[in-house]
């Protein structure tokens, strides 16, 4: 095994036997073989696209069993197993629809297409098996730009939004990775073009949600319980949220929403359910304590589950992409639909859930929401009330060093905004840190993906100055990153030209010292180091 594909990779080096995130070896190598066969599908439905004989049923084959090897999503060995014998029957029929032309002499193909199920069992496989450094190192970089790409395009997929170009920019990437003629100057091209297709994903993503569930309002959200048993669901699938509403409206029982789910509570459409009770809890890896105290079943969605402890197991339900062995999965019916009797049922018979938190946090400040305030914001910049916007969006995560966030929060002056994405904001979402003229010292945007409503607000904010760089705006960047959706958020950053980006807690082990000095001379891109120092940087940017 070796995975170095999340911040809290060990000793930010790598893991070598079992991840720090619980993810076993045995798992990480079959991981590592499934992204073999993904490449292999995607040479032949290259080709299949080129002939225009490409299905859909690959694509979302390909976004499913990618998102699978995020971090914290499937740890399921007989899951992984399963996509990977899926792959290989997939790839070898769309090899068999291809012209004859189109396909090379055996002898002429590159590894990736020869592949077998035996073979691939005795192969290095992992991305980084490569030799040379900087190819390795950005052919890594660019893999965790693709996954957090397949991840986000399959939410919007859920939700009936897809983009041929992307899925093609996936398989390209995938295929790219398995090339030993494309170079060094070609990788960063890559690299830089998955940040350009990362811009198109998350504006993918905010229509399909945004369209389906109207546009996020600020909301005060409830933080504390009501007497009633709840269900607890975590992640990103809003469509798995919507379901989870309908069924258990009625039956007295409520929903609340964990880590990433929290912006789910500003959407008009799921605002209605009187049955939606509010936030439980805070990021991801709080999980094991909160999940305990919550003493209801909680539903994992998406890329948020770390290993149960055996005191809450039975309470906990996987669906879609996410896996873990002994849990019992949800799964979609041929009509889309996915039934939730068992937690509801579970849920009846279960104690309210223990109350940890009291009060109100405010969320809901999306680009429609921020812009409607537009004129408010920029009068406050003019007149001086306002010195700075702070873009501290990004991930949360357990080690200690992420203290540094809620520490920067509080020392902010007084006169500044934050302006936050995914669940860094818990950090600091629940410090008084007041308001300025009405307008919440914390704008909060919602998750990770919702990073794109922070730049449309800061491309309004630029057009709104006149100004033709939005580096010149008074804003400074103290990105939190921890897993791969946040790779491609960062990749999206930097093709929009966002510059002087502080990046933390530490850079991605992948980076090669030569791949770093681009991102540097290219980017002005630096690692966070005090508060102090940063502070002083940060605040005294252009
Ligand atoms: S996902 Fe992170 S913690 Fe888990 S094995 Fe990979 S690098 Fe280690
Ligand atoms: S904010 Fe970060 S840790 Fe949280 S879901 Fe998004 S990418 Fe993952």
């Amino acid at each position: 095994m070796f995975c170095n594909q999340c911040q809290e990779t060990l000793n930010s080096k790598g893991c070598t036997k079992n991840g720090v995130c619980g993810k076993k070896g045995e798992v990480a190598d079959l991981q590592d073989r499934l992204l073999y066969v993904l490449k292999s599908v995607s040479f032949y439905n290259l080709k299949a696209r080129a002939a225009g004989l490409n299905e859909e049923a690959t694509d979302k084959f390909v976004l499913d069993s990618f998102f699978a090897t995020l971090t914290n999503t499937n740890f399921d060995r007989q899951a992984i197993e399963s996509l990977i014998k899926k792959g290989f029957k997939l790839r070898d029929e769309i090899k068999a629809k291809l012209p004859a032309e189109m396909i090379s002499a055996e002898k002429d193909l590159p590894a990736v297409a020869t592949v077998t199920p035996e073979s691939v069992e005795s192969l290095d496989v992992a991305v980084h098996s490569t030799q040379d450094e900087d190819i390795r190192s950005l052919r890594e970089l660019l893999t965790y730009g693709l996954k957090g790409m397949a991840a986000y395009t399959h939410h919007a997929y859920v939700l009936g939004y897809k983009d041929e170009a992307i899925f093609e920019f996936i398989e390209k990437g995938l295929v790219a990775t398995t090339d030993d003629n494309i170079g060094v100057e070609a990788l960063i091209g890559l690299v830089l073009e998955c940040g350009q297709k990362g811009v198109s994903t998350l504006a993918l993503l905010d229509k399909a949600n945004t369209e389906t569930y109207g546009n996020p309002e600020p909301t005060a959200v409830n933080i504390g319980v009501r007497d009633r048993p709840g269900v607890l669901i975590s992640g990103h699938d809003l469509r798995d949220l919507e379901q989870l509403l309908e069924q258990t409206k009625g039956t007295g029982i409520d929903v609340y929403t964990h880590g990433e789910m929290l912006p789910a509570n500003s959407y008009p459409a799921f605002k209605k359910y009187e049955n939606f009770a509010g936030n439980y809890g805070n990021a991801w890896w709080k999980q094991n304590e909160e999940f305990e105290k919550f003493n209801g079943p909680i539903l994992l969605t998406t890329n948020c589950i770390i290993p149960p402890r055996d005191s809450y197991r039975d309470r906990i339900y996987t669906t879609g992409v996410v896996g873990f062995e002994g849990l019992t999965h949800i799964y979609e019916k041929e009509d889309g639909i996915k039934d939730f009797t068992p937690l509801i049922e579970q849920a009846k018979k279960s104690k309210p859930p223990e109350q940890i938190e009291s009060g109100t946090i405010v969320g809901g400040f999306a680009h429609v929401a921020a812009l409607s305030v537009a004129d408010k914001i920029i009068d406050a910049v003019k007149t001086g009330k306002i010195s700075r916007f702070m873009v501290m969006a990004g991930c949360d995560g357990r080690h200690k060093e992420r203290a540094y966030y809620t520490e920067f929060a509080k020392a902010l002056p007084k006169d500044t905004v934050i302006l936050t994405a995914g669940c860094a904001k818990y950090r600091y979402n629940k410090l008084d840190l007041g308001d300025i003229g009405g307008i919440p010292r914390v704008i909060d945007a919602g998750q990770c993906n919702d990073s794109y409503s922070l730049v449309v607000i800061a491309q309004k904010l630029a057009e709104a100055f006149g100004l033709k760089d939005i580096n010149d705006l008074p804003v400074s960047y103290n990105i939190a990153w921890y897993e791969q959706k946040a790779v491609l958020v960062l990749l999206a950053l930097l093709s929009l030209g966002i510059k002087n980006i502080t990046l933390g807690p530490t850079l991605p082990a992948c980076v090669s010292p030569n791949v770093l000095k681009v991102l540097v001379e290219n980017f002005n891109i630096k690692p966070n180091t005090t508060v102090e120092e940063d502070m002083k940087i940060l605040l005294n940017q252009v």
